[in-house]
């Protein structure tokens, strides 16, 4: 087998009903890749949930959904002119500008979340915009307002922020007030000083919120002895030592080394690599794979299906066919099984 999911049902089914227990009026997000699962995985396990509100990042993800989904399917991306106007009667879009909400109303009463702008600064209406809407809501079926924040790690005193915005939006309407990317006690507190009938959406502290409930692998496909200086590879690299080439299935098609750009420390920890004259001094780039405890280094950047990795003399090299731990970033991960365990 190539890159594989290993999940543990029970254990992230168990995590799953912890969070949606915790959560009241949470709406699981199910978007791109299904953080790894696939969008038909997420909306059966929804499902089974008992809960009957999805969300999807853009309408062709609607898709995605199975047919015998019942509740609704909202859409994260607002909706804008030329898009289509889907038939299915689950789906429910968004709007941020008012001359979106003007021609959505002209095409038919349709179900829609209304956007309000916040310090994130993406999409949404500003509190003047809002002002002005009470006129154009009469056209639509207005199912609540939408309110992303910031990431909370970014941002403090966000709780104020939306407490402050749904407010002004519950002056114009009272409808469910949906938010983004509030942490759980700051949601407490929004939904105990609004009053207000609130949703959270939620996906990767859902779906990727217990990191012990997974394991994603590689399998060893080929090992080869090299000297030191011999030359190896599409790129011809000359190896920084004795060593083995260890040749692991896993590459560019299932975005292995399509990771978040490195944080400060990684690079602090190239320049004293560097310093030391250690491998990352020869250009070589830490892979995700780990081999004997620790994460090798590519030979060079990776293949579409698999990688060239080093392996320094010392460690004895794993056989084919063994499994190798390899570190993915879900959202950016295309697997080519799950195997449920
Ligand atoms: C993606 C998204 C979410 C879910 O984000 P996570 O960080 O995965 O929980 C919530 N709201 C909106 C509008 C989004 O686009």
């Amino acid at each position: 087998m190539s890159v594989v999911l290993h999940l543990d049902v029970r254990r992230w089914r168990r995590h799953l009903a912890q969070v949606v227990s915790s959560t009241p009026g949470i709406v699981p997000v199910a978007k791109g890749n299904g953080y790894g699962f696939g969008i038909g995985r997420l909306a059966r396990e929804v499902m089974d949930l008992g809960l009957h509100t999805l969300a999807v990042g853009t309408l062709p993800e609607v898709d995605h959904v199975p047919a015998d989904f019942r509740g609704d399917i909202v859409v994260l991306q607002p909706w804008r002119p030329g898009d289509p106007l889907p038939s299915d009667p689950r789906v429910v879009l968004t709007a941020s500008r008012p001359a979106d909400i003007a021609q959505l109303a002209a095409e038919g009463r349709r179900r829609v979340l209304v956007e309000v702008l916040t310090p994130m600064k993406r999409h949404g209406l500003t509190l003047e915009e809002l002002a002005g809407l009470p006129g154009l809501l009469a056209g639509i079926d207005l199912v609540g307002w939408t309110i992303h924040l910031p990431m909370p790690r970014a941002s403090q005193g966000m709780e104020q922020v939306a407490t402050q915005l749904a407010r002004q939006a519950l002056d114009v309407s009272r409808v469910p007030v949906w938010f983004s990317h509030l942490e759980p006690q700051d949601y407490e507190t929004v939904r105990a000083s609004t009053f207000a009938d609130s949703r959270l959406r939620v996906g990767t502290a859902l779906w990727l919120g217990d990191p012990g409930s997974r394991r994603t692998t590689a399998t060893v496909l080929d090992v080869h002895p090299v000297a030191r200086g011999e030359r190896v590879g599409y790129w011809q690299r000359a190896m920084p030592g004795e060593g083995h080439v260890v040749v692991v299935s896993g590459g560019t098609a299932h975005g292995i080394a399509l990771e978040a750009p490195t944080a400060a420390s990684s690079w602090r920890q190239r320049a004293v690599s560097a310093a030391q004259g250690s491998l990352a001094a020869v250009s070589l780039a830490r892979s995700p794979f780990t081999i004997a405890g620790a994460k090798r280094w590519f030979v060079e950047p990776p293949h579409m299906q698999s990688s060239m990795l080093f392996l320094p003399g010392r460690v004895p090299p794993p056989a084919v066919g063994t499994e190798v731990d390899v570190e993915l970033r879900l959202t950016t991960a295309s697997l080519d099984a799950i195997v449920d365990e």
